[in-house]
This record gives C-alpha cells, structure tokens and sequence, in this order.
C-alpha cells in the first residue's frame, strides 16, 4: 500500500487546481526539485501535517479529464478509476456560484463510491458564513468554508481530513529483493508481452506472488545470478483470466511502482509515438527521479522509412529528457529483449553509486575552470566544494556563498558536467544548495 489518496473532484473551474497548488507548494512537497514536464502535473505527494508526519498523495482529477469534453468526461474513466482507487475525496464547488445542476450530478456518482467525501466550499473568501447554508443540501454534511487563491481555511480542511485517513502499517509494505524495475507505459504498448518475454527465458523465483498493491504485481526473477523484482503495472495474472478486462490507463498504479522502483523501464509503441498519457508518465519519472530506460516496441512491421521517421520524431518529442537510454524491440518477435539487462543494471549501479568527496571536488575544479559560475546582481557566486547527499537518484549538495541564485542555466551546465565525468547512464541526479550566507 502507498500514501493515502486524496483526490480533488468537481465541476470545471471551481478552483481544484488552485486548491492542488496552493496544497502542493505551500505544503513540503516531496517532488518540487526536478525539472521536467511538471507544469501540467496531476499529483503530488504532500506532508499534510508536521507533527505526525503525515504524508498523502493528491491527485487533481480536472488534470486527468478531456479537455475537449470536460461537462461529459469530468467523472468518467481515469477519473473514476483514480476516485475508486482513493481514500478521501474532496468534492470542491464554488460559494460564488451555489449550488448548479452538474454539482448535484456529480454528487450522486461520488455517492456510489461509497467513500469519505469531505464537500469543499471555495472562494469563500469574504462570505458570510451563513450563505453558506444552500451547500447542505448536498447532503454531505458541513462545507468546509475555504480559499484556495487566499489560503484561508486551508488548515482547518486538513485537520478535518487527517483522522479519516488510513493508517499505513509496515507490513503491509511488500518485501522486494534485488534490482526493482518498474515496467510502465499506456495500456497496448505491449509491457505483458515484454515481461512475459523475459520471463519465459528466466527462473521465476515464486510462482504465486501474494504482493499486489494497487493491482500491480510483484515478481521476482533471477537473471544470470542477479536477483530482481519486476513490478508489472498491467497484470500479466488478470490477462490470462477469460473475463479479460481492459486496462485502464492508471496513474495511481504508476505512482505506487515508482515509489518502489530503482529502475523505470517505460514502453512505448513504435507504430504510435509518443502521446499526451506517454509524456504524463514520463513527467512522473521525472519528477521522482527515477533511472530510466525507454523501450520503444513493436520495431517489427515497420519498413525502413517507417523506422526513420519514428526515430526522427522520438528525437524531437524526447529532446528535454536527456539521461535516458532509448532501446529499440520487438516484445512479440523476442527482438533486443535481452540487451535491456546490461542497461537495467548499469542504471541501477549508477543511481545507487556514492562518489568520493575527493573526487567530485576534482569535477568541480575543471567545472569551474571551463565556466566560472556567472555574477548575479552584481555579486560573485561561490561554489566551495561539493559532496554527495543521498542516492537513488545521485544527489550532490554544493556549498558556497550566494548559492540560492545559482541561474538554471549554470545549473544545467553542472548537471551535464557531473553526468559526463562520473560517465553516469540513464539515472538523472539532484542538485542541492547550502549557502552559508
Ligand atoms: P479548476 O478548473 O476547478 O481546476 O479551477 P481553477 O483552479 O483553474 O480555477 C478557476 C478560476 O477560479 C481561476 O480563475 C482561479 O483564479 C479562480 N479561483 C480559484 N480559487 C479561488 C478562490 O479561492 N477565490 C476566488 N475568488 N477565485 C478563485
Ligand atoms: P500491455 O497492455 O502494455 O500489457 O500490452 P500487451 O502486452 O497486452 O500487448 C498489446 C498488443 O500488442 C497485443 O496484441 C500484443 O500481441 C501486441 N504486441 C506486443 N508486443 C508487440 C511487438 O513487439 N510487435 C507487435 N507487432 N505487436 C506487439
């Protein structure tokens, strides 16, 4: 089991993503520090309180509908596949507005649920309290009076929701041994085939693995004397079954595999490309920093022109992710299936390295001579020395003066210097700062 689950739920523009940002920025967010596609992110895992260090994921189901169709897809598919997997729902209306006909709409599907659905009250700022009585006809009980642009009211919504939620016990967390690769991607990409593929040329280690969380499953495997676990988001075991049921695309399974995930391997479909549900998921590789390998399947039944017009286009819509190694398949026809080892291990080497003090204060050395760090507003940045703070992925804490207004620019340039001279492959790494000014 991961982090409880609270997803925010309503009609469009009631402010359910000013909600999600107001609750992942001000909130100590465990994914703020990488760069990628976070703008449009639609999750966050946010320290709800302090004291208990009580931590949840929120998920903002207005970044998870069709845009071309809000009204219609606002509780349906993802959405509801991301409200039935939740522990909490705030259902979020607008105090400006009252109550309309969709929210009631909404309300009775939320019922169905049969979850705790705490009703949300927004921009409420300024209101007298007690127009806020048209509200109960919700039947949900009291608003919560808040405002999300404003930040009022906002403590008072997570002392309401944290004795609701679950309590997350050690031993329900799975046990893994060994290398965890995380095997994600949209449904169809072929991720059962490709697990399948491996495994039918390897020693299964347990044949019935109780560990499902989330519906994935775990499966440990050994490869030539290394011990992994793979996390198979699409459940080979379901597919086998005659009441086949399709796949929903899931964005709470892929968060619980990256929880667990030394390894992403994301598959995508060759004869497809890239599309919006791949770039969400790597924008969540990203974010957690997750070493990565990108397999593009389904090589086969393409002709040569075919194949150079996917890689010309791969490159394109890649180009911001610059760590990860891309490996042309067939999951169907067993093609390049067993080069992906070789790359799966050196990730996880690589991500999971600690570098001597010594030798990272060497690489700054000759960092700073090919590019001094740059003056801002008219004061010299110094960067000290460098050490290494934590792995998975690599990070590297540099200490000095002014360092809070390192430019991204010379960030990047750091990055890519680090990347190059350790020779890492596939794992990206985090920068931090600690300025003695
Ligand atoms: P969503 O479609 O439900 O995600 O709604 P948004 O978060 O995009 O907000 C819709 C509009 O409502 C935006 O113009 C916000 O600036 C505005 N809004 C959000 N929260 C508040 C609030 O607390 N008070 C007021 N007055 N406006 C708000
Ligand atoms: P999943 O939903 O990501 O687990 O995808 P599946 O493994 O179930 O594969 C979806 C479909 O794609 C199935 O019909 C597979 O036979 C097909 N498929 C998988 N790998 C390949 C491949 O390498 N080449 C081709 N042509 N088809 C493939």
């Amino acid at each position: 089991m991961g982090l409880p689950i609270i997803c925010l739920v309503g009609r469009p523009n009631v402010g359910k993503s000013t909600l999600f940002n107001r609750l992942s920025h001000s909130r100590q967010a465990l994914v703020s520090d990488f760069e990628g596609l976070t703008r449009d992110r639609q999750y966050a895992e946010v320290l709800l309180d302090n004291d208990t260090q009580t931590f949840a994921t929120i998920i903002d189901t207005g970044g998870l509908t069709n845009k071309n169709n809000l009204v219609d897809s606002s509780i349906q598919g993802q959405v509801l596949n991301a409200l039935e997997e939740s522990d909490i729902i705030y259902f979020i209306v607008s105090s400006r507005d009252g109550v309309i006909g969709l929210d009631l709409e909404i309300v009775s599907r939320l019922r169905k649920l049969k979850k705790n659905i705490i009703l949300v009250c927004n921009k409420a700022e300024g209101l007298n309290p007690a127009l806020a009585a048209e509200f109960f006809e919700l039947g949900l009980g009291e608003p919560m009076l808040i405002s999300a642009e404003h930040g009022q009211g906002i403590a008072d919504l997570i002392d309401t929701t944290l004795p609701l939620l679950p309590k997350v016990t050690i031993d329900e967390i799975v046990e893994v041994e060994g290398i965890t690769v995380a095997v994600l991607g949209r449904p169809n990409v072929g991720k059962s085939t490709l697990i399948n593929r491996i495994l039918g040329q390897e020693r299964v280690l347990v044949m019935d693995f109780p560990g499902t969380t989330h519906d994935s499953i775990y499966i440990p495997f050994e490869h030539e004397g290394q011990k992994y676990t793979f996390i198979d988001t699409a459940g080979i075991r379901r597919k086998r079954s005659t009441h086949e049921k399709v796949e929903i695309f899931s964005i709470i399974k892929a968060i619980d595999a990256l929880e667990r995930a030394h390894v992403v391997i994301l598959v995508l479909d060759a004869q497809v490309g890239v599309i919006e549900q791949d770039a969400t998921l790597l924008g969540m590789i990203i974010d957690k920093g997750k070493a990565l390998l990108i397999v593009i399947n389904k090589w086969d039944g393409l002709d040569d022109y075919q194949k150079q017009e996917v890689k010309r286009k791969l490159e394109i819509k890649l180009s911001f992710i610059n760590y990860a190694s891309v490996h042309y398949i067939s999951a169907l026809h067993a093609f390049g299936v067993g080069k992906l080892f070789t790359p799966i291990n050196q990730s996880y080497q690589n991500a999971g390295e600690q570098h001597s003090t010594s030798v990272l204060n060497k690489i700054l050395e000759k960092a700073n001579q090919d590019h001094q760090p740059p003056p801002v507003k008219g004061r010299r940045l110094k960067i000290k020395y460098v050490n290494q703070t934590d792995v998975f992925p690599p990070t590297f804490t540099f200490h000095g003066n002014h360092l809070q207004n390192v430019p991204n620019a010379y960030e990047r340039y750091l990055k890519n210097f680090f990347i190059n001279a350790l020779q890492l492959t596939n794992t990206p790494i985090k920068i931090k700062y600690k300025s003695s000014d």
